[in-house]
């Protein structure tokens, strides 16, 4: 049985019940669960003893235009997936038990959110970065897993751990996709049936990138200016970016070298916004 724990107080006083040595492992989510999420618990189960995740769509991480109220809110499936796959508790907080009137304090790691989604989303990693040391704080785990899928929001999770030294180990879990390269996505529901069938060009311009990579090309304007040729083939796809990044700080590079590089796109089908990623090995 997964023990659904609805508040803070719950929480705390389940955490306070963990006997000292057992390993706890936490999986972070908005909900409306895929088999990408549940990637992230199986590899929490083997990475730690108990494990507990959390379902918190978290304002804070939301633009005043995005769509947090239409934001899917499957719960009953939601649990049952997580009773299924084993997971021996379930954090369940409102928005007012996290966010109670007066809270002002934020975290905002300031490089590596610069870029890319920070861009284009303003004040997104720091109500990304809020939530998760909040989380952390409460939840105490000894490892958390979080999807590549994301890959910026591990880089900058990691960079506010290392930073403030918070006590746990960060996992990242691969890509989980469909079997026409679309990578899993709580926002996939909202794409019609026409920007269903464009959305895998996003992959495939990855992979394509990749493929010219792996004949030789290491310029990373031409390599992103591929990328940019395979999303053309939809008028659909409207491309936020599509850039060749530093895998760690994400910041520009001219050419992927030693250290290899993170493809990165964006793109909104409709009103639908879709990102996607491949990181390059390097050269070494
Ligand atoms: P979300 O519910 O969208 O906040 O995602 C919760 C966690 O699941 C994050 O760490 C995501 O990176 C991860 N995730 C989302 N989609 C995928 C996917 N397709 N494959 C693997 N992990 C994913």
């Amino acid at each position: 049985m997964t023990l659904i724990l609805r508040d803070k107080a719950s929480l705390r006083a389940w955490r306070a019940k963990l006997t000292e040595g057992t390993r706890l492992g936490f999986v972070p989510t908005m909900g409306a669960l895929h088999a990408g999420h549940m990637s992230l618990v199986a590899q929490a189960r083997a990475a730690a003893d108990i494990v507990i995740a959390s379902i918190f769509v978290n304002p804070l991480q939301f633009g005043p235009n995005e769509d947090l109220s239409r934001y899917p809110r499957p719960i009953e499936a939601d649990i049952e997936k997580l009773e299924a796959a084993g997971v021996d508790a379930l954090f369940l907080p409102s928005v007012e038990d996290m966010y109670p009137t007066g809270a002002s304090t934020m975290v905002e790691e300031t490089l590596v959110s610069g870029p890319l989604c920070g861009a284009v989303r303003p004040g997104h990693f720091r109500g990304v970065t809020t939530v998760v040391l909040k989380l952390f704080n409460l939840v105490q785990p000894h490892v958390a897993v979080f999807g590549q899928k994301d890959a910026q929001q591990c880089a900058v999770i990691e960079r506010m751990v290392r930073d403030l030294d918070v006590p746990v180990e960060i996992l990242r879990g691969p890509i989980m996709r469909e079997a026409d390269g679309l990578a899993l996505s709580s926002r996939n529901v909202y794409l019609s049936v026409e920007d269903r069938a464009a959305a895998p060009l996003l992959h495939q311009s990855l992979q394509t990138v990749a493929a010219a990579y792996e004949a030789g090309e290491r310029d990373a304007e031409k390599l992103a200016q591929i990328g940019l040729d395979v999303l053309a083939q939809s008028d659909r796809i409207k491309v936020q970016y599509w850039e060749v990044r530093d895998p760690e700080s994400l910041g520009g590079i001219a050419r992927v070298g030693a250290s290899g590089a993170l493809l990165a796109v964006a793109a909104h089908l409709g009103t639908t916004r879709l990102i996607d990623n491949l990181l390059l090995g390097g050269d070494v």
